[in-house]
């Protein structure tokens, strides 16, 4: 049962707003691009590994998406958490094209293709790290001991898995996707012991869901980008362009005629992913390019949005987390 639902990443979307809205002669736009598109190569790769996780019996696997968990001031992400009432099993996926070799003595992972090399950090590492860090954060705070394994999964079929002779047993570590479900059944073999009850394991659900803290990401602090350095206005769903004005209660696009009645949720969205969780009536005026304060007041009340202050000072923000705006508005 999938608990912790899959969705893109915030990192993603705030990326994506922000391609939208600078400029391609500026001198972040080639950096924006490759960022974005080395994370929705890894989203892909994750995307990919849902096909294997949905044939595991759903009665038994709680499957959680991208959980992050703190633990005083460190914070830990886990791409795939899988709970059973036997054991809970950790998936960092990795979706890299190539030869991957893991150099156990150095401890880092190096990519061979195409003539060239590129150094990564160890997963293995990281995987440890969590599998560490998750055990002592569900004694503390959920109260259970539950055995914890975990595998790197190399999302990418094609990518060939190397390591040094004579540590062959990190294979047993490192798998491709296809391989899930016969390695999750063999831990199911090996765990045979119940650790938790059925109202346990849901306990934990419970706990775990409530507990995910989403990253937080300055998509412009990142590129060194002020607010303005990004193109304002609402975006003509058609051609692209950002200037769609209010016409008779629509917003018209004079570039290729479009018309579109709720062409500023998805400017408000950008809004709030890239400069800040509140907007007053001058705000959203200034960023739509609208003039009317009562045209603007209108589509602000319009939306499902939460307000503190009146009148002028009225300050809204989206009633949702930061993760589940897009879906709120
Ligand atoms: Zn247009």
């Amino acid at each position: 049962m999938i608990v912790k639902k899959f969705e893109m990443s915030l990192e993603i979307l705030k990326l994506k707003s922000l391609g939208k809205r600078i400029g391609s002669s500026h001198a972040v736009n080639s950096e924006v691009k490759s960022e974005l598109s080395k994370r929705l190569a890894g989203h892909k790769g994750e995307q990919s590994l849902l096909y294997y996780l949905r044939q595991l019996p759903e009665k038994e696997h709680f499957i959680f998406h991208n959980l992050r968990l703190q633990e005083r001031d460190y914070y830990f992400q886990i791409d795939f958490l899988i709970l059973t009432t036997r054991f809970a099993l950790i998936l960092e996926t990795k979706n890299i094209m190539g030869t991957l070799f893991f150099d156990s003595g150095f401890g880092q992972l190096i990519r061979m293709k195409d003539g060239e090399e590129d150094g990564f950090q160890d997963p293995l590492t990281q995987a440890r790290r969590q599998q560490g860090m998750l055990g002592k954060w569900l004694l503390k705070y959920g109260g259970v001991r539950v055995p914890i394994e975990y595998f790197v999964v190399v999302s990418n079929p094609s990518s060939i898995i190397r390591t040094d002779p004579g540590k062959a047993h990190l294979f047993k570590r490192v798998i491709h996707g296809d391989k899930l479900p016969e390695r999750i059944n063999g831990l199911g073999s090996k765990f045979k012991l119940d650790v938790l009850d059925q109202r346990g394991v849901k306990r934990v659900c419970k706990l775990l869901l409530k507990s995910h803290r989403p990253a937080e990401y300055d998509a412009l602090g990142r590129f060194g980008l002020s607010p303005s350095d990004i193109s304002i206005g609402v975006q003509c769903g058609a051609c692209g362009k950002l200037r769609m004005e209010r016409v008779y209660g629509k917003w018209y696009c004079a570039d290729c005629g479009n018309n579109d009645a709720n062409a500023h949720m998805s400017a408000l969205k950008d809004y709030f992913y890239l400069i800040k969780l509140t907007i007053t009536n001058q705000e959203f005026r200034d960023f739509m390019l609208l003039e009317s304060p009562d045209v603007a007041k209108r589509l602000l009340n319009e939306l499902n949005l939460g307000y503190s202050g009146s009148n002028k000072g009225r300050i809204y923000y989206p009633k949702a987390s930061v993760e589940d705006i897009s879906a709120s508005l």
